[in-house]
């Protein structure tokens, strides 16, 4: 079990102008934060806390892959991740999002980094994503053309469709 407390960070105790917060993600951190996206995969992460006047700049850094199943075959793949993303914080009354700005109670000071760096790498992952070419499991993407091909003679001759194959298709658009 990943322990989130290391992602959380005291605003209030930041002596120095920048501070680097290094973190190395595997299927522990994703079990922890209980995204429905993801749940595997192995990124380091590289934060950069800068604290200026009024307001604290935060440069995430995020390199590495999350296990993703395949658009064709459905098969878990590696899916490359690079990404950079900024945010800012500020202290304020209670605890607010607004557009990329981020109120943290001033009374707490405490900014929880695991959820948006959640967010970061699930954004970063392309829409469409497919193993190399050659790679995919071949048994089953003949199995899914089989069953798409049949299922549009079977809409063509609009009669009601096998819920086998609903259910297949569905598990393919929900992941
Ligand atoms: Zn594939």
């Amino acid at each position: 079990m990943c322990d989130l407390e290391s992602f959380k960070i005291d605003l209030r105790e930041l002596k120095q102008d920048e501070t680097i917060r290094e973190f190395n993600l595997d299927h522990h951190f994703f079990e922890a934060v209980e995204g429905s996206e993801l749940n595997a995969g192995a990124l380091h992460v590289s934060v950069s806390i800068r604290k200026t006047a009024g307001f604290y700049e935060l440069l995430f850094h995020t390199e590495g892959t999350v296990t993703v199943p395949c658009d064709l075959c459905l098969d878990d793949m590696d899916q490359p991740i690079n990404t950079d993303n900024r945010m800012v914080v500020k202290l304020g009354t209670g605890y607010s999002e607004e557009d990329d700005i981020v109120i943290v109670d001033e009374e707490e000071g405490i900014l929880d980094m695991s959820w948006f760096i959640y967010e970061f790498i699930a954004l970063a992952i392309p829409i469409k994503h497919v193993h190399a070419p050659g790679k995919c499991n071949h048994a089953m993407t003949e199995k899914l053309l089989e069953l798409s091909a049949a299922r549009s003679s079977d809409e063509n001759a609009d009669q009601p469709t096998d819920p086998r194959w609903d259910k297949l298709r569905n598990i393919k658009i929900n992941n």
